[in-house]
């Protein structure tokens, strides 16, 4: 599939126009940032690692009734995506307190929900994306009183379904991030973006590891095995496929023969 025009470059991901009408290409970088940009790195492996496991978790929703912007995986580090306009809002979904819940409210790390909480917070690097509540939504007119309606009630069907998907592998789904757009053609609202362990807080069932982004925001090191792990835990990585380079064993010393 050719490329086109670059279309629009966020942090991660960079969006390019395509020979296919209404759809676009997405490109998943290695490039990892927090808390705000002012944290940044190139992480070998990263984007290819979000791609497989955001196509594979895009293809399940959308296998379970969930319309998402995916149409397929075109390469390593690329898809074929729907083209939408993004609603200028991430969607926080909250099953366990932790990150900004915990430093906002002084709620302690690890507080089991009774409920999913959702929150919602106005995309706006300069701004810090500042936590906004459906009357700012509705007065600054990002989104109707019925695209949030469908919103939230789509935020609810993918938590479940994320959470039963995670529980399987043994990983507790703790949070996570997603994006809507409209659609070009018919400004139908569907779930754009991505969702991976870029977007999502992903803890080991039995011992609390973290196999998501905490692990660069918080320097925890072994992010890109983090991210293996989850994979190989979805089925989508086989036991001994590796992303870091392949090490080649030590050559044999050879004696040389002395010249007569
Ligand atoms: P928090 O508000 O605690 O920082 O984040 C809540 C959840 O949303 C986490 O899973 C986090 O990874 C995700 N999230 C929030 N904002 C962003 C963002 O700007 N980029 C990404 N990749 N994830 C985000």
């Amino acid at each position: 599939m050719k490329k086109g025009k670059k279309l629009y470059e966020g942090k991660a991901k960079i969006i390019y126009a395509c020979a296919e009408k209404n759809l676009v290409i997405q490109h998943f970088k290695d490039d990892a940032t927090a808390f705000n940009n002012q944290k940044k790195s190139v992480i070998e492996g990263k984007g290819i690692l979000n791609n497989r496991i955001s196509e594979h978790i895009l293809t399940c929703l959308s296998q379970a009734g969930i319309k998402n912007h995916l149409v397929k995986r075109i390469n390593m580090r690329e898809q074929l995506i729907k083209h939408v306009s993004i609603i200028p809002i991430e969607f926080i979904v909250r099953n366990i307190a932790s990150g900004s819940l915990t430093k906002r409210l002084g709620i302690e790390e690890g507080t089991v929900l009774d409920n999913p909480l959702i929150e919602y917070c106005l995309k706006n690097d300069k701004l810090g994306d500042p936590l906004i509540s459906k009357e700012h939504i509705l007065t600054f007119k990002w989104a109707t009183k019925k695209e949030i309606e469908k919103i939230d009630k789509q935020l609810n069907r993918i938590n479940d379904f994320l959470v039963g998907m995670f529980r399987g592998v043994g990983i507790k789904l703790v949070d996570f991030k997603v994006e809507f757009g409209r659609l070009k053609n018919s400004n139908d609202v569907i779930l754009a973006d991505e969702i991976s362990p870029d977007t999502c807080r992903l803890w080991d069932m039995n011992t609390e590891k973290k196999l998501d982004k905490d692990r660069f925001r918080n320097n925890l090191g072994n992010l890109i095995q983090a991210y293996q792990d989850v994979a190989r835990r979805l089925g989508i990585l086989h036991e001994q496929s590796n992303i870091r380079p392949i090490k080649f064993p030590k050559p044999k010393a050879v004696k040389l023969k002395k010249n007569k």
